[in-house]
């Protein structure tokens, strides 16, 4: 039975407040005529309904998720001068087997000037009888549940327009995911904030500026003359996850773009200028590209690899592209392997890529000391297969599972050569923690599974999470070097 919380809507104004520097925030005037918000449109409650009864695993992703996203365009006009941008959204979908109703994550749903249409027809957001504002509980994310119910087997079109917040003193705007806390893309777009949700992503960023503008982000961006507007257009080429998509605009009087090629990849390094230098990035890069193209094959994104580089902190690792200082590239390049192509199912199976990528460096000690047989924890069970984020315990006990396993199967050497394996074969296939042991069993001979139900699946309260020394990884600090 659903009810209405006031509890809910304070998740739902965390959530829209954890937006950060790019695009979160309050909600900004609806002030472009393109937009034709209802006059009485007032934020709807949000209401919490419980997670549905669900035979499987699988079959819960599809009650809650419900929708299979085919291909999201999205053109934002942004008017740094104004500290405005105008998103349009189209958003092309199919019902997942059963499901009817669907659902989008946007956090600008509880914008007023948000307008909708549904297969051709207007839905006004402030009528029950067009939209819902709901969360799962356990969750943590809002959904927009648009009260239409689609037939099955066809491709359907949500457009929506919306005003998005321009909140960054310098003048960039870029995307802001957070995978930890489980923050995607939704702060943007209409998206499913789940990593086994893949879609094809076209985005439109036009720049209404005088001054000139420079601009990266996943799978290569492409210029366009526009008249005055400073357009790029970013395609990923193929379907990945809603929040590995990242671009980063930012003014050429602050910022530069350096390309090179490196063995067979094309970089761009977006920095600024006065602080850390694409060329420390590149020195970085050209032993490391190599590397890991021997470990585990040829780059995985055929069109290169876009880098903001900050001063300080840590990164975040997208498709083809990353935002990252200079201390955390190695280890979000090697998320191009895992996180980016190779794919959990869902936010708490991503343990396994944190872990699996911060295994690859600690494992160069030979002391690296793998995981005790009798650890007990929750990383896995602990939250449920639609919450968002992951457990931070990956970065440590997860990176010593990892160790365990390739003492398991002779070291080292034998663990890459199964993770190459494992990339080459289930690359863009999203699989879940179960499926991991499977795959190591097939390859190894040894049965993980008595042990990852010790490991990863004990009863919550087992071991609880504790700061982490890689916590530093995670917070993406866009501080501008002081001239
Ligand atoms: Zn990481």
């Amino acid at each position: 039975m659903a009810r209405t919380m006031p509890g809910v809507r304070l998740v739902a104004a965390a959530l829209v407040a954890a937006g950060g520097l790019g695009c979160g925030g309050a909600s900004a005037p609806a002030t472009s005529p393109a937009v034709a918000p209802t006059a009485a449109a007032t934020p709807s409650a949000v209401v919490e309904v419980p997670l549905p009864a669900a035979a499987s695993e699988a079959a819960l992703l599809d009650a809650v998720f419900r929708v299979d996203v085919e291909r999201a365009e999205v053109v934002f006009d942004v008017y740094p001068a104004d500290r405005r941008v105008q998103a349009q959204a189209a958003v092309t979908f199919r019902m997942r087997p059963g499901q009817t109703r669907p659902i989008f994550h946007l956090e600008a749903a509880r914008s007023p000037g948000l307008s909708l249409r549904l297969n051709g027809e207007t839905l006004d957001p402030a009528r029950a009888s067009d939209v819902r504002l709901l969360t799962y509980a356990g969750s943590g994310q809002l959904s927009l549940e648009l009260q239409r119910d689609l037939a099955a087997g066809t491709l359907h079109r949500l457009e929506a327009g919306y005003p998005l917040p321009f909140t960054d003193a310098g003048g960039r705007y870029f995307t802001d995911v957070n995978d930890i806390d489980g923050r995607g893309n939704e702060t943007l777009f209409p998206a499913l904030n789940t990593p086994h949700e893949l879609a094809h992503h076209v985005l439109v960023l036009r720049v209404h500026a005088a001054e000139p503008y420079v601009a990266v982000g996943s799978g290569r961006l492409t210029p366009r003359i526009a008249g005055d507007v400073q357009e790029w257009v970013l395609d990923t080429g193929r379907e990945v996850a809603a929040y590995t998509v990242m671009f980063h605009l930012a003014p050429a009087r602050s910022h530069a773009v350096a390309e090179r090629r490196i063995g067979d990849v094309e970089v761009r390094v977006l920095a600024p200028i006065g602080g850390v230098s694409a060329e420390e990035a590149f020195g970085t890069l050209e032993p490391w590209l190599a590397e890991l193209g021997t470990a585990l094959g040829p780059f995985p994104m055929p069109n290169g690899l876009d880098v903001v580089l900050t001063q300080g902190g840590g990164g975040m690792e997208y498709y083809g592209a990353t935002t990252t200082s200079l201390r955390a590239l190695r280890h979000e390049v090697f998320h191009m392997y895992y996180a980016c192509s190779t794919v959990a199912r869902t936010y708490r199976d991503s343990w396994w890529d944190e872990a699996i990528t911060m295994w690859y460096e600690l494992s160069t000690d030979a002391t690296f000391a793998a995981i005790a047989e009798d650890f007990r924890s929750d990383m896995v069970s602990g939250r449920s297969a639609v919450a968002v984020g992951f457990d931070r315990r990956a970065y440590d006990q997860g990176a010593r599972i990892i160790q365990a396993l390739a003492v398991e199967t002779g070291g080292r050497a034998r663990m890459v050569a199964f993770l190459r394996d494992l990339h080459r074969r289930r690359s863009f296939d999203p699989f879940t923690t179960w499926d991991l042991a499977d795959e190591f069993a097939a390859w190894s001979g040894s049965d993980v599974h008595e042990r990852f139900q010790r490991w990863l699946y004990q009863s919550p309260g087992a071991a609880a999470a504790t700061p982490s020394a890689s916590d530093w990884r995670h917070r993406v600090d866009l501080t501008l070097p002081i001239p």
